[in-house]
């Protein structure tokens, strides 16, 4: 069963290339930025918790979305595609614990590679259609700093554990699946 970590900074294009991945080996989709969206959406108590931090483009609190993890693994029969998650090594370490609960193993971490000017330019591009409140310049800056002070370490995390792929994220959207798709292909 595979089990794999799509990673990469805010704008590097995870949604697009889960589609793909999700479509070809028929994983559960498991993205902690949409299940806390739908929290907001709902106008659950969460959701207005959450609300203020998203807009200000910080990470909320690791306790919230591991309980969503948690109970995603327990659902799943299929295999699942992490997709915003883990988002610091706190939320890394758990999640090896969570897996080995239910006698998973994490198949490997695939990173998409982008430019910083280019993740702003694609960011901005989707704030005129995506409707989501932290797509503006100024939440953008921030979402970027929580990505390089808080996320990036996780990449080295799995580095060290021979489990981290760097896949380049620029130019045709179809080849850069055929790239994720050839490193997977090699670890399942
Ligand atoms: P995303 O859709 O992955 O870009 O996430 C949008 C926002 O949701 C982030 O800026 C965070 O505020 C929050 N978020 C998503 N995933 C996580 C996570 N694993 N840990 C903490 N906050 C998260």
């Amino acid at each position: 069963m595979l089990n794999i970590i799509l990673f990469g900074a805010p704008g590097a294009g995870k949604g697009t290339q889960s589609d793909y991945l999700v479509e070809k080996y028929h994983l559960n989709h498991i993205s902690t930025g949409d299940l806390l969206r739908k929290e907001i959406a709902d106008q659950t108590e969460l959701g207005k918790r959450i609300k203020s931090i998203m807009d200000a483009g910080r990470l909320v609190s690791d306790d919230i979305v591991i309980e969503m993890i948690d109970n995603a693994i327990a659902k799943d029969t299929q295999g699942i595609l992490f997709d915003g998650f883990p988002r610091n090594v706190a939320q890394a370490e758990v999640l090896e614990q969570l897996l080995a609960k239910h006698g998973r193993k994490l198949t490997c971490l695939v990173s998409l590679d982008v430019p910083q000017e280019e993740l702003i330019r694609r960011m901005l591009e989707r704030a005129k259609i995506s409707g989501r409140s932290d797509d503006n310049e100024e939440t953008i800056k921030n979402r970027l700093k929580e990505y390089e002070a808080k996320t990036l370490p996780v990449a080295d995390f799995y580095e060290k554990k021979g489990l981290h792929v760097k896949v380049n994220g620029l130019g045709d959207i179809k080849a850069i699946s055929a790239s994720i798709i050839a490193e997977i292909e090699k670890r399942k």
